[in-house]
Order: structure tokens, then C-alpha cells, then sequence
């Protein structure tokens, strides 16, 4: 099929991107090698497409974000999740302890502190079962990431003790940061997330098992948040370069939702100056170009 072709092509055409540097706040994360790349297709129909190195597993990071996010909506409705955090880009690093003076709520739930709060709502079976669904399979976590960041996290922790401090948490800042940190070090490939992606670009029916795994309304609130504050302090470049909704991680990955078009998921270790994978960032620029995806084209 002339699709996995194409796909090979982009890669290929951005593999000259050497530019960027490997998280180094995760020790495990700093030995990563640099130089994998890979990139994944999910229709709504349930083909998948994955080409480069697809076959690597790396942890799911701050991409398990939008995933948890809707769990949480799921679980306790949007008012109750509103109530402790919010849906305003911070405009600040992932990591910034970004939270609204007035109410000490997080701005947004794809920063570090939106994010570490969300957690707080989902208890840790719902998480494993919750990120399968979304998956199609069970996802593993690699212990010894979530033991080195753990290690040195005591950035989340500090945010973790800030958000216990204004009543937005009630549980234990440290048994917080150690789920959260779990839910970071799930392992995937591509072609998981670019069907992860695709099951909220299909309003929540995840289009290979046609399980509905969250309602309608969710997929469209996750879209919109990502689309808003998924790319942290890079949001607004990429909306205009790139134009869908998107998250990213620290461990190299980025998915892009387009909305009843499907998910796309890139995966190389290096990072630009904002946490974003730079080829990753290179990937979705020439997608979104090739094929037209930008939402705010007019056709
Ligand atoms: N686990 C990482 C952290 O909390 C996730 C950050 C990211 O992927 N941007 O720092």
C-alpha cells in the first residue's frame, strides 16, 4: 500500500534532524538512544500503520496526560474535575508550579501539577484497566524508570506538598508523585498510541476492539484541552504550524488527534527547549502539510 511508503518517506526526510538533547532529569531516560525514530498511523476503520523502529518500547510520560484526564472525567463528571483544575494554557514549562493564585487550582491538567492532581482522582487499578482500554492491550510499567525518576523527583514532590498545602489533593503528597510517576512509566510503542490518539479522534470509540471507552463529550474535551496547553509553552507554534490536537512526552514520543480522521503517534528521544521531540515536531509539521490536516484550513 502506497500509505506505509509515504509514511517511510517523512521519516526518512527527518531523520537529518539531529538537533535537540535526551531528558536528563530521569537518569534512565539520558541512556536512551538517541537515534530511534518511528511513526504510527490508526484510521477510524482500525488499520494501523506503524513504520521506522516500531517495534521499541519507552514510557508513555506526560502523554499519559489526556488519558488520565478522561478517566477522571469519566469517573467524577466535568463540574468535579473543574473544581480542581483547570482548562487555561499556563504558558509555562510542563515542570512549573503553575497554579491559579486565587484558587490555588492547576491551570490546565497537561502540566506536571494539573496532571499529579488528576492522578489523585483514579485509583491505581483504573488506571491499568483505563489506559488498556484506551490501548487495546495491557500496558506494562518499566520499574526501573519509575524507580530512577522517582529518585529524583523532588520537583513533582514539591508540587505534590503545594497542592496538598491549598486543599486541591488530600491523599499523601509522596504516595501522589509515586502513582503518578507509575502512570509515566507505562511502556509503549507507537502503533499504541497512535491508536490511543485515534480513540479520541473517534469520540471515544476505540476503532480496532469498537469499544466505547469513554463517552462522546470526553473525547471532546481532551481534544480541546490538548489542542490548547498539549504542547506546553510550544502550543501556540504548534497550533499554528501543525494545527490538531496534540501531547507530547519526555521521553520522546508526540501524538496528534485529528478529529474523525484518526491518530498519529512519532516517537525520537530528543528533545527541543520546551520538552517536545524535535523530530517529532519535524514529523507532524510535513504531515500536517502533506495531507492538509490543519484544523484551521479552510477547504
Ligand atoms: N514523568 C515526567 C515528569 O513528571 C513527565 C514529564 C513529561 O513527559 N513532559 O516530569
Amino acid at each position: 500500500s502506497p500509505l506505509p511508503d509515504y509514511l517511510s518517506e517523512v521519516l526518512q526526510a527527518c531523520s537529518d534532524e539531529d538537533g535537540g538533547e535526551l531528558a536528563a532529569y530521569i537518569p534512565e531516560l539520558a541512556d536512551a538512544d538517541p537515534d530511534r525514530l518511528a511513526l504510527a498511523l490508526s484510521t477510524p476503520s482500525g488499520t494501523r500503520y506503524a513504520v521506522g523502529d516500531a517495534d521499541v518500547r519507552f514510557t508513555i510520560q506526560s502523554i499519559s496526560k489526556p488519558f488520565a484526564y478522561a478517566l477522571a472525567l469519566v469517573d467524577h463528571g466535568l463540574d468535579a474535575v473543574l473544581e480542581r483544575v483547570g482548562v487555561e494554557p499556563s504558558g509555562d514549562a510542563f515542570n512549573e508550579i503553575s497554579l491559579d493564585p486565587a484558587t490555588g487550582r492547576p491551570l490546565n491538567p497537561m502540566i506536571n501539577a494539573g496532571a499529579i492532581t488528576v492522578h489523585s482522582m483514579l485509583d491505581a487499578d483504573r488506571v491499568q484497566a483505563g489506559f488498556a482500554a484506551f490501548a487495546g492491550r495491557d500496558l506494562e510499567v518499566d520499574e526501573e524508570v519509575h524507580a530512577s525518576e522517582l529518585e529524583s523527583a523532588d520537583r513533582n514532590h514539591a508540587i505534590a506538598y503545594m497542592l496538598r498545602n491549598h486543599g486541591i489533593i488530600e491523599a499523601k503528597p509522596t504516595e501522589v508523585v509515586d502513582g503518578y510517576t507509575r502512570q509515566c512509566s507505562l511502556l509503549v510503542d507507537v502503533g499504541d498510541l497512535a491508536v490511543m490518539a485515534a480513540t479520541l479522534a473517534n469520540a471515544g470509540v476505540h476503532p480496532e476492539t469498537g469499544e466505547r471507552v469513554v463517552p462522546r463529550w470526553v473525547a471532546r474535551q481532551v481534544l480541546s484541552v490538548m489542542t490548547t496547553c498539549g504542547m506546553y509553552d510550544a502550543a501556540g507554534d504548534w497550533f499554528t504550524l501543525v494545527g490538531i490536537p496534540a501531547k507530547s512526552g519526555v521521553s520522546g514520543g508526540v501524538i496528534g488527534a485529528l478529529p474523525g480522521k484518526g491518530g498519529f503517534a512519532a516517537f525520537s528521544p530528543r528533545l527541543d527547549e520546551h520538552g517536545n521531540s524535535t523530530r517529532g515536531v519535524r514529523i507532524f509539521e510535513r504531515l500536517s502539510r502533506d495531507m492538509g490536516m490543519h484544523l484551521m484550513e479552510v477547504p
